[in-house]
């Protein structure tokens, strides 16, 4: 272009040797996959804008407290989460074109009073094509309404992994993370807005520790390895400040980076961008975690896709931590 612009007066236009940073368009095809959501608790809705942004394939984690109404929880309230995740998986891949497959594990974050049957009966669920994951699982410091004492959590996570050895499949660790903390305190019952929990039923720690929430990511390492689980068959999903250098320097296992609350717990893309910058992209994912009883958006690592690249990751990385790594661990998203 030779020519003045034909503007009045000069607008940015006349500046136009400026350099091009712009997103490449590639990256608004990129395929991603995301390795930990609760997605079949979202609405119709939800899952659709996950096709609608691109999600290849994704691992529903049928675990968790959240979605069993007794306290403590026990074997066959575990089952029916299982069970319920089996039944709606085909409908949810059907309808919307992603690859929807199923993590199972038993979560600790209340107590199960009698693991021993859960465990009994998740190998069979593990020989089953669409269990890509064991999980989400791994130590917890606190639990909800009904301590669990650590030994006995530790021996439930390290069965867990010892089946994952066997059947050769990968483990989502819940490492426990902080939520930032607010400026100020909420008003007494209140809990954490934006996270349909009763906060105020949480016990007493279990794990004796300066750092519980990291003695926890060790203490699951260690149940791994105990097990003879490789450790890149280990992916520590809520990776965060408090953990990522023991992850990435002592452990050979994935760091994979909650997105989809930010809000709550102050991981963004920027952190996320530091983290490859520090140590690569080789051990690095992102995931949405987004479930139905905490502010969660279906949109954050599409979004990450983009910010990502603002912040100065090339694309190859981007790909390499929203695809290709979840790619490989889960075997999903081909
Ligand atoms: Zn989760």
């Amino acid at each position: 272009m030779t020519d003045a612009p034909p503007t009045v007066r000069p607008t940015d236009v006349s500046h136009a040797d400026q350099p091009d940073g712009g997103v490449p368009t590639e990256l608004l095809n990129l395929p991603w996959i995301d390795g930990h959501n609760h997605a079949h608790t979202l609405s119709w809705s939800d899952r659709e804008q996950y096709a609608l942004a691109g999600c290849r394939a994704m691992v529903m984690v049928a675990s968790g407290y959240h979605w069993t109404p007794y306290r403590p929880v026990r074997a066959s309230d575990v089952r029916f989460l299982w069970d319920d995740a089996f039944n709606r998986r085909l409908a949810i891949q059907r309808e919307h074109g992603f690859e929807a497959a199923l993590g199972i594990g038993i979560h600790t974050g209340v107590r199960v009073e009698n693991p021993g049957d859960l465990l009994d009966a998740m190998a069979a669920y593990c020989r089953r094509d669409e269990v890509v994951a064991i999980g989400e699982t791994g130590v917890t410091p606190t639990q909800h309404v009904s301590a669990w004492d650590l030994d006995e959590q530790r021996a439930v996570v390290g069965a867990q992994m010892e089946l994952a050895a066997t059947e050769d499949l990968p483990v989502i660790l819940h490492t426990p993370n902080q939520a930032s903390a607010a400026d100020r305190p909420y008003r007494a019952g209140t809990g954490t807005p934006g996270y349909e929990k009763n906060a105020d039923l949480g016990t007493d720690p279990v794990i004796d520790a300066d750092n519980p929430a990291l003695e926890a990511v060790k203490v699951d390492v260690q149940a791994a390895r105990d097990a003879g689980l490789p450790e890149d068959q280990l992916v520590a999903s809520h990776a965060d400040q408090n953990n990522l250098e023991y992850v990435m320097e002592e452990t050979d296992c994935y760091a994979s980076f909650t997105i989809g609350q930010s809000w709550f717990s102050a991981i963004t893309a920027e952190v996320v961008a530091d983290a490859i910058d520090e140590y690569g992209p080789e051990r690095i994912m992102i995931d949405t975690d987004a479930a139905n009883v905490i502010r969660s958006d279906v949109n954050s690592v599409k979004r990450a896709i983009i910010d990502l690249y603002k912040f100065g990751i090339d694309v190859d990385a981007i790909r390499r931590v929203v695809l290709a790594n979840p790619r490989t661990v889960y075997g999903i998203g081909d």
